[in-house]
């Protein structure tokens, strides 16, 4: 059996030959992200291409940088030592050089008062502020290094008033609706506005692009019940998360995140440094594993690979070692149905999902078979975790990428016409030739009698079998 819990590998245009991909898809990638923080359009083209001549099956996320900050080009090396007082300005494009720091928000001095810290290069370097002047900070270093041009800036405790799309991200936005790709994932995502801003282009050009708000600040904490209304789902971004709120609070935070995210619904991804020493090395640390069990008992959706897989020496081990802690944590997870999983619109629907999902530990049943129009009723028996897969027919393409993120989903696609009516029959047929299931198991089927708004109307209990006969 497959692992439920599913993984979205960073792959980088560095990296990207189709054999390689194959290797990634082999291992147990389901969604391929693709970072466009150093890329330009027709290098991230050439990812799409080489993974969809592999397979259509295949969900694309375009992350897109969102209201963030980064230091400028610089003159020359900027080396900086501890308890050294340098200079920090805003502006678009003026350069840095010796003690002075240009970042690229023009009205940064103004949100920096005395006592404010700095982190540069996810917080590599910390500065704290000292003066406020009208047009340049003077801050104290506190721990030195190099300060390289375009890393990050982050700026805990502080709230800047960034517009929520900048032209990089726009230009990503149009080329994501022109190449057709599954999902947004938008950075430093702070409140619903900054999801609606993306929502309405989408709209205006009629695209069905999911928006995936990459929480990684305070303010999207904070405002996370906002923006779960507008979401698809998200990610808990733990590379800025750790760095914009003491990293000691990230593993109660990332739990209670996920948990509501279940209970919503909404898709949750845990992200960055799950098997980061694999960047270099071909065995994880015991910790990595760990914190990969970890993601499996809390209930996400899916875990990432970020540098692992995108520069990394080992990125296929480190797929397989992910996709095989990822099972082993399933086996020894304890299943239990969360009784707060919310209702939404249809109540039957869920009460249908759950006693689907109840029968696995109860009439020790084997799969679940639905069909699916918009995802919906996959995505409600996947609120409710059972220990099996769950086989979704979808009648859209779209939709059975997009259930690629969720747990325990296995979707495929059947042409409407022909199979709505026989959908039970040729989804057991194919799960007995790929031997997924046996012809003694135990199957529920979820499936409706009153179409597609109804949703969901009965739910049917036997071996493949007497179902097949
Ligand atoms: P990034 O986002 O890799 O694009 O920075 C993920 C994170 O911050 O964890
Ligand atoms: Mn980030």
């Amino acid at each position: 059996m497959e692992k439920l819990t599913k993984i979205v590998a960073t792959v980088s245009d560095q990296k990207c030959d189709p054999d390689f991909i194959c290797e990634l898809y082999e291992a147990g990638m389901d969604v391929v992200r693709i970072n466009t923080a150093h890329q330009q359009p027709e290098q991230t083209q050439k990812v799409i291409e080489n993974v969809r001549m592999l397979s259509a099956r295949i969900p694309f996320m375009i992350d897109t940088k969102g209201p963030e900050v980064r230091t400028n080009m610089a003159k020359e090396e900027m080396v900086v030592v501890k308890g050294q007082l340098i200079r920090v300005i805003g502006h678009a494009t003026e350069t840095s050089c010796k003690d002075c720091l240009y970042v690229n928000y023009p009205d940064f001095v103004k949100h920096l008062a005395p006592g404010k810290m700095i982190m540069i290069d996810d917080g590599d370097i910390a500065l704290t502020v000292v003066e406020q002047h009208d047009n340049h900070l003077i801050c104290r270093v506190e721990n030195g290094g190099t300060i390289k041009a375009r890393k990050s800036v982050n700026l805990p405790g502080t709230v800047l008033d960034l517009p929520s799309l900048n032209e990089k991200d726009l230009l990503y936005i149009d080329f994501s609706i022109k190449n057709d790709v599954d999902f947004i994932a938008h950075s430093f995502v702070r409140n619903k506005e900054d999801v609606l801003a993306i929502q309405r282009i989408l709209d205006k050009h009629n695209s069905r692009i999911k928006i995936i708000a990459k929480i990684e600040n305070q303010q999207g904490v904070d405002n996370i019940d906002e923006i779960l209304d507008h979401v698809y789902g998200i990610m808990i971004a733990r590379g800025d998360l750790a760095i914009e709120i003491p990293a000691e609070r990230i593993p109660g935070l990332q739990a209670s995140l996920v948990k509501k995210c279940v209970r919503r619904k909404k898709a949750v991804i845990i992200a960055t440094q799950m098997l980061h020493s694999m960047i270099n090395n071909p065995r994880p640390t015991r910790a990595e594993v760990s914190d990969i069990a970890t993601a499996v008992f809390s209930g996400t959706d899916a875990v990432m690979l970020s540098g692992e897989t995108a520069f990394g020496k080992y990125p296929v081990e480190a797929l397989q070692i992910m996709t095989r802690t990822a099972r082993e944590a399933e086996k020894s997870k304890s299943f239990h149905i969360d009784s707060k999983v919310l209702p939404h619109d249809n109540y039957i629907s869920v009460f249908l999902s759950k006693t689907a999902v109840r029968s696995i530990s109860k009439l020790n049943t084997k799969a679940i078979i639905t069909d699916t129009d918009t995802g919906k009723t996959a995505r409600y028996l996947s609120a409710f975790r059972g220990r099996t897969p769950i086989y979704a027919q979808c009648y859209d393409q779209r939709v059975m990428r997009e259930l690629a993120l969720n747990y325990g989903v296995f979707a495929d696609y059947m042409d409407v016409e022909t199979s709505k009516k026989t959908f039970i029959r040729s989804t057991l047929t194919r799960l007995i030739s790929q031997e997924e299931i046996k012809l003694e198991d135990l199957i529920v089927v979820l499936a409706g009698n009153f179409g597609k708004k109804a949703g969901p109307s009965f739910i049917e209990i036997s071996t493949a079998g007497s179902m097949l006969q």
